[in-house]
């Protein structure tokens, strides 16, 4: 088991720079999930810790020791890629063996790995039969139990399910939970999915073009993002970012004037805005409320979704050129064109300014514990 730390490391691929600035502390047996939008750097970073990608600048520490220089074989990582690279002609049981074989590990050390890490993944009885025998599911666990048995310090997962199923993926999300329950080794998993990230990580690390946007529980960026990009990353239904105006500021937070002239009031602390500036209000739909009377601002059903536990309404209004979204109870009835008007209480609004960052919420503390 070990930690890792990550002091300004950059990337450069010949004079283009695909990440810099990255700073990160990973403790020993914490559970860690890379997220972020395609190419923003995600699996470069891991191919980084694994050894795979040289690091252009920076340190990467494990367990203390700076490891730039050292070998992928020497830095005790195993990786698994989303593409299981299982060879087809051999039995799992010598896939599994193979890694060890080749380092020169005595056969009954071996045996008693490889069967160790088939009983952890439920496999023990697959072990003679080639991949081609075996469902996506049972693959995966495959290249996961060739990296458990070589007894790596810390694990690195790239995706590791994204060539699975929707059904599998719930399963196999399971799965990963308890395998870090059961091993308490390092992990560091990859994903563009952010339901697997909210559900697996002790931390999330939040990646955009390159850059680290925020490191947080997933509470933490629930209920408190650091930034516009975070806000409208993380939460599905996306959270409703409306844009408008500082309109006074005061000792019960922000109020901001929609370009249609409505206004809002935001429990946040005011810092430095001033009347005037721009900032953009978050809300996310399960705090926009749905009211008949004239309370709020006017919107248009354009469309409800029912999900069985809860319905999304979608909405066309003068504060949202792009529409609004607001989770409401399943047996509400609401039909297209119908008007209505929408409300947030000033504790439930983020504000961010020009720039995307966030004002600190008033009791924001207590709502990410
Ligand atoms: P992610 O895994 O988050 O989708 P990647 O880490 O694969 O993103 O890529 C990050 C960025 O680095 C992308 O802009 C990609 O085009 C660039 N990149 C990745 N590998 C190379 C390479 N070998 N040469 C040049 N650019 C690369
Ligand atoms: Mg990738």
């Amino acid at each position: 088991m070990a930690g890792l730390t990550l002091r300004n490391v950059s990337k450069r691929y010949d004079e283009h720079e695909v990440m810099s600035d990255i700073n990160l502390d990973i403790q020993d047996g914490e559970f860690v999930v890379f997220v972020g939008p395609s190419g923003c750097g995600k699996s470069t970073l891991m191919r980084m810790i694994a050894g795979l990608e040289e690091i252009s600048g920076g340190d990467l520490k494990i367990d203390g020791a700076r490891v730039n220089d050292v070998p992928p074989a020497k830095r005790g990582i195993a990786m698994v890629f989303q593409s299981y690279a299982l060879y087809p002609h051999m039995s799992l049981y010598d896939n599994m063996a193979f890694g060890l074989k080749l380092a020169g590990t005595k056969k009954p050390e071996i045996d008693a790995a490889v069967r160790n890490a088939a009983k952890i993944l439920h496999i023990d009885h697959l072990l003679e039969r080639k991949p081609k025998q075996l469902s996506g599911g049972q693959r995966q666990r495959v290249a996961i139990g060739r990296a458990i048995t070589r007894k790596p310090k810390v694990f690195l997962f790239d995706e590791p399910l994204s060539n699975l199923d929707a059904a599998l993926r719930v399963k196999m999300r399971l799965e990963f939970a308890r395998l870090h329950d059961e091993l308490e080794t390092t992990m560091i998993y990859v994903t563009h999915d952010q339901v697997e990230a909210m559900t697996l990580a002790d931390k999330i690390v939040v990646l955009s073009a390159g850059k680290i946007e925020q490191v947080g529980t997933p509470n933490e960026l629930y209920h408190a993002p650091a930034n516009r990009f975070v806000a409208g990353f993380i939460g599905s239904p996306k959270m409703n970012l409306l844009e408008g105006a500082v309109d006074s500021v005061g000792a019960a937070g922000v109020v901001v004037r929609y370009p249609s002239g409505e206004t809002q009031h935001a429990a946040v602390e005011a810092g430095n805005a001033r009347p005037g500036d721009k900032v953009t209000i978050g809300v996310r739909p399960e705090h926009l409320h749905v009211s008949a009377s004239g309370d709020g601002v006017g919107a248009r059903v354009m469309a409800v979704e029912s999900l069985g536990d809860a319905a999304y309404l979608y909405a066309e209004s003068r504060v949202a050129p792009d529409g609004v979204i607001a989770r409401i109870p399943p047996l509400e009835h609401h039909a297209h064109g119908d008007d209505l008007y929408l409300t947030v209480s000033p504790e439930h609004c983020h504000l961010f300014d020009a720039g995307g960052t966030a004002f600190k919420r008033v009791g924001s503390q207590a709502l990410a514990a």
